[in-house]
């Protein structure tokens, strides 16, 4: 990997990202977190611009006041929205955030008392119109009247009213924005946001790449990125001023870096800088097919994380050993009804025949924090990363948990299949999960229908600082551990993984998340059961000698980072990182660990 969150976050230590235009040409160079390796040259996409459905019907009397409130509490939202971006535009430098500021403070008038809120009340009350179609038709006629303007400035307006409609529509219609339908060849994909379910609708063969103005390192939207292989940079401010559809962009997800309207040195300077980077990738693959062994002979597991089916090819390429997280909610993604039992079954049993006989973790149901699925119908809550998600969600829904357990057991006929809970705080969410499987087995059995017999094991990410610091209680109730470090961060830490504002201070390197991997990891190994680890950690070959120092063997990580890891254990001399691994946990402060880490890995520890 030639980056990594911490390294990006690290090179701009007050959280902002600066534009900085070059006055002559028109190019513009734009820094934001590189979340997601490889160098891309195409054309710009803009995910905003696309049109929102608009539905249109009469309401009756009687729901007048009804949609008069909801289309008041979508413009709330919306100026929610544009305040965000406001505070963003105060971070950037110089001329380009005084001029988005302005803006994005006219879009703010526009959402408050404005004529064109008035007008679509207006509409709703007299002609009762839903609130979709009288924000269109509002939008138009005010669009239309500043288009006839002589004075172009205020002609020019017209794209603004145009925009804020937009945001309107897709706050009242629920729509984020349309799916890529038609995209250029080599799009590259600009956007205010990116949700995992936008992102998880990416083709990699059409898409160049990806770069946002919010979203954090840690979030999903970055590790889907990675596991589709696509250049990425997220937490850009001022990214979509100035990108017009089609012109030309460079993107380095290592370097974290935007360059719209490049110059021709430029360009040539970047293609080379892919060329190489194409031949790295190329020279890494070479160590496919060999293992993952220390210099002193310590056998270690690397294994790939998945978010979708489509990259089984891509897993086994990489030379992972199994599949060590698979993210089950790709089945409840994008789509407006459940999956039944026996869909996720052949989804599920395609995937571990294909991997034949290889490990294959499958966790169950992680919906909620940062990402949603709409067939799923759960309001996000005041605070979506603590509320009702993964395995809670779960165990109030039984007729979910019960289908998904029952799909995946009934794939385990098929193939090597682990089962994985997500975000479990408590000893009873163990036992309850554990006994809706005996419930699900005892009803297949008795339904003649074939699974691996014992029934796969079923292990506890440790993922919430409870569960690390209960490791011991929980390692009772479960057949194996898997350390979720993204999640055990931002809980730790109480960081936003999601959040780029703060994705400085993001640091797993913290002695207080190392102090609760360690407890989980020994914890795992006094009771005797394996322990990895399956968060971003793990795929980042700075971090490797410390994780197998703290008796950590089994790594999962986007399959894209296995080369880079293996190349690193293979340098590794496990008793001297042993050692280290003890010195770091000595020490109180992220940095001087950062700084034992670094002079191991380069050698001279
Ligand atoms: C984690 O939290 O570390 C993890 C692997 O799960 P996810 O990233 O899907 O939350
Ligand atoms: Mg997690």
């Amino acid at each position: 990997m030639t980056s990594t969150p911490q390294s990006d976050v690290d090179a701009d230590t007050d959280g902002r990202f600066a534009a900085s235009p070059s006055a002559d040409t028109g190019e513009r160079v734009l820094e934001g977190l590189g979340v997601s390796p490889g160098i891309a040259v195409g054309a710009v996409y803009r995910h905003d611009a696309e049109a929102v459905a608009v539905p249109e019907y009469r309401l009756p009397a009687g729901r007048v006041a009804a949609e008069k409130l909801r289309f008041s509490e979508a413009a709330d939202r919306a100026g929610r929205q544009v305040a965000q971006l406001q505070v963003k535009a105060r971070g950037l430098e110089g001329s380009a955030g005084e001029e988005l500021g302005y803006l994005l403070d006219a879009y703010q008038q526009m959402l408050h008392g404005s004529r064109l809120i008035r007008g679509v009340l207006r509409r709703i009350e007299d002609e009762r119109l839903n609130a979709e179609a009288a924000v269109q038709q509002e939008i138009n006629d005010i669009a239309r009247s500043f288009e006839t303007m002589e004075d172009s400035y205020l002609a020019a307006r017209a794209a603004d009213i145009r925009d804020v409609g937009r945001r309107l529509l897709r706050n009242l219609t629920n729509t984020p924005c349309k799916p890529f339908s038609v995209l250029p060849r080599h799009a590259v994909i600009l956007s205010d946001e990116l949700t995992p379910a936008d992102t998880a609708l990416l083709d990699p063969r059409q898409v160049a790449a990806i770069a946002t103005v919010f979203g954090g390192a840690q979030s999903h939207t970055a590790i889907m990125a990675r596991s589709l292989g696509l250049p990425a940079v997220l937490g850009v401010a001022g990214l979509m001023k100035g990108a017009r559809p089609g012109d030309t962009v460079i993107v380095d997800g290592g370097e974290g870096r935007i360059i719209l309207h490049p110059r021709p040195a430029t360009l040539a300077e970047y293609r080379k800088k892919r060329a190489d980077y194409l031949k790295s990738r190329r020279a890494l693959a070479r160590l496919r097919d060999i293992p993952a062994v220390t210099r002193d002979g310590a056998r270690v597991h690397l294994l790939a994380n998945m978010e979708l089916p489509s990259e089984v090819e891509s897993v086994l390429a990489s030379g992972a050993e199994g599949v060590g997280l698979l993210r089950s909610e790709f089945l409840f993604m994008n789509r407006d009804d459940l999956p039944g039992e026996d869909e996720q079954y052949a989804v599920l049993r395609a995937l571990v025949e294909r991997m034949g006989g290889r490990p294959v973790t499958i966790r169950t149901l992680d919906i909620g924090g940062d990402k949603l699925a709409r067939c799923l119908g759960i309001h996000p809550g005041p605070n979506p990363s603590l509320g009702l998600r993964a395995v809670r969600l779960s165990l109030s829904r039984p007729e979910l948990l019960e289908a998904q357990l029952s799909a995946i057991l009934r794939a385990s006929a098929h193939g090597n299949i682990r089962i994985l809970v997500p975000m479990v705080a408590t000893v009873e969410e163990m036992r309850a999960v554990r006994e809706t499987m005996a419930a699900c087995v005892r009803k297949l059995q008795r339904r003649g229908v074939p699974m691996a017999d014992p029934p796969p094991p079923l292990g506890v990410m440790i993922e919430v600082p409870g569960a690390a610091l209960g490791a011991d209680a929980l390692a009772w109730h479960a057949d194996f551990f898997s350390i979720g470090t993204n999640d055990l961060t931002q809980y730790t830490l109480a960081i936003d993984r999601a959040d780029e504002t703060v994705a400085h201070l993001y640091n797993p390197l913290h002695p207080a998340v190392l102090r609760l991997i360690q407890f989980s990891a020994e914890a795992a190994l006094r009771a005797r059961i394996p322990v990895g680890l399956c968060g971003e950690m793990a795929g980042d070959p700075r971090f490797t000698a410390l994780l197998l120092g703290l008796g950590i063997r089994d790594l999962s990580m986007s399959a894209i980072n296995i080369p880079v890891v293996k190349q690193r254990v293979r340098t590794i001399d496990l008793v001297a990182a042993t050692r280290r691994a003890r010195v770091i946990m000595d020490q109180s402060d992220s940095a001087r660990i950062e700084q034992l880490l670094e002079s191991f890995n380069v050698g001279e520890g």
